[in-house]
């Protein structure tokens, strides 16, 4: 067997970015909220092939300042959170520090900043993690981000890409999700120069789902405000008429954050347990609200993922929630006049 040696940084740096950086979907999901954590108040994403070739995100936020620039593309750096103790009162959606390292290993990144009290903004340069350039420059207030040719340097990962078009889709449903997420921030979304998302940012949830889903979604929906002692459910579910064959279309928000959870999933699918056939699942688009203490969001770099800490009560609340929303309209089958 060889002698035991320390990786380089660069291969720690590739290794890591695995975990972060899957496809273009994940290194727009973490500027988006990178944008989000710094206060803007609108967002702009563009990509080209899927995000493969091209992808750049600017934010109105609160700008790097040209010191801390590449203290930000170290791995474990981060504004938010000091100490283990910070992560049971964490409102920010990143907290790790390992997004701008991660995707500076396996691409080559230009960032525009400038923080509002700044006279000038900073342009930097870094590819593979190696920094090319530093310099001041005229910029508005805010951040962008563009990310070039993405896994240049990886091409083990490069091969698990799929089509541009279905790299764009994930994209795209992603950018939904997050508008969804947060309707009192401005998002646009545009494709190979086609727009494709755009909203008002005026904190009106179902102005977002109309504008996403389209009218016939937005007519048939219920709204949902119910409280108990440990949590908050606001939101839209849809009637069993928009019902859908797959699951795609049950949103949920914990803290603003979009995520996955099975149990979030059977409560709203137990609630509806009655109303739909087999194999339909429910429209939702639902924002749980709850003391952060409650929770666990460092399960998985992505933090798609999240504990409980009693499960039990939040299934039940919601899936009592939506039963009681559910029994409470009235099901007039809609019946079609003709002359
Ligand atoms: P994290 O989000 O977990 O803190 P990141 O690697 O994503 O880690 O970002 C590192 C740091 O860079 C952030 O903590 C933040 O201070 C700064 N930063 C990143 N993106 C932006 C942005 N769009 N606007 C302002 N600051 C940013
Ligand atoms: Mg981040």
């Amino acid at each position: 067997m060889p002698g035991i040696h320390l990786l380089e940084q660069s291969t720690i740096d590739k290794i890591a970015a695995g975990e972060v950086v899957e496809r273009p979907s994940s290194v727009v999901k973490e500027l988006v909220e990178n944008a989000i954590d710094a206060g803007a108040t609108a967002v702009t994403v563009e990509i080209k092939d899927g995000g493969i070739s091209f992808i750049r995100i600017t934010d109105n936020g609160c700008g790097i300042s040209k010191e801390e620039i590449p203290m930000a593309f170290l791995r474990h750096s981060t504004s938010k959170i000091k100490t283990v103790e910070d992560l049971l009162h964490v409102t920010s959606l990143g907290f790790r520090g390992e997004a701008l390292s991660s995707i500076a290993a396996v691409s080559q990144v230009e960032l525009i900043t400038k923080p509002a009290d700044a006279l000038t903004g900073s342009r930097y340069l870094i590819e593979g993690s190696k920094e090319v350039k530093l310099e001041e420059i005229g910029a508005p207030n805010g951040t962008t981000f563009l990310v070039r040719n993405l896994f240049y340097n990886t091409p083990a990962r490069q091969k698990f890409l799929k089509s541009a078009q279905t790299e764009a889709s994930y994209i795209s449903d992603f950018m939904e999700r997050l508008a969804l997420s947060r309707p009192d921030i401005s998002f646009q979304f545009i494709s190979n120069n086609q727009p494709k998302l755009n909203t008002a940012g005026n904190g009106n949830l179902k102005d977002v789902i109309y504008r996403i889903y389209g009218r016939d979604i937005a007519m048939n929906l219920l709204e949902v405000h119910t409280e108990c002692e440990f949590m908050k459910v606001d939101g839209f579910i849809g009637k069993p008429v928009i019902s859908r064959g797959n699951r795609n279309f049950e949103s949920y928000f914990i803290n603003q954050r979009y995520i996955k959870s099975s149990l979030v999933a059977k409560g709203i699918e137990d609630a509806y347990k009655l109303h739909l056939m087999q194999h339909q699942y429910p429209f939702t688009v639902l924002h749980l609200t709850m003391d952060g203490t409650l929770l666990d969001v460092n399960v998985h770099p992505s933090k798609m993922e999240l504990r409980f800490s009693d499960g039990k009560g939040v299934y039940e609340f919601l899936y009592e929630s939506l039963k009681e929303a559910l029994e409470h309209k009235e099901f007039i089958p809609e019946v079609s006049v003709e002359d």
